[in-house]
C-alpha cells in the first residue's frame, strides 16, 4: 500500500470506528491470553487424558502419542519445561 493509499483510507475510517477496532483487537488478545491459560490448566491437571479430548474432541488411535495428537504433544512439552 502506498502513502497516498494510508493517507486516503485514514481519512475514511471514522475515529470513532477505529476506537471500536483497537477496543475489540483488545478483547479479542485478551480472549486468547485467557484461552492459552485454561488450555495450560487442562493439560498440566491432566483432564485431556480422557478421551475423547476436551481440548481439541480427537478419539483417535495413538490418542496418547505426541506425534498423533496435539494436546499430548503439549503436555509432554509443559512436563519438560
Ligand atoms: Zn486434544
Amino acid at each position: 500500500m502506498s502513502t497516498t493509499d494510508d493517507t486516503r483510507t485514514a481519512t475514511l475510517v471514522a475515529p470513532d470506528t477505529i476506537a471500536a477496532l483497537t477496543a475489540a483487537l483488545a478483547r479479542a488478545e485478551q480472549a486468547e491470553r485467557e484461552r492459552d491459560r485454561l488450555r495450560a490448566v487442562i493439560l498440566r491437571a491432566g483432564l485431556w487424558q480422557t478421551a475423547p479430548c476436551c481440548l481439541c474432541g480427537y478419539n483417535g488411535p495413538g490418542y496418547y502419542q505426541p506425534g498423533t495428537h496435539d494436546c499430548a504433544r503439549a503436555a509432554l512439552e509443559d512436563v519438560k519445561r
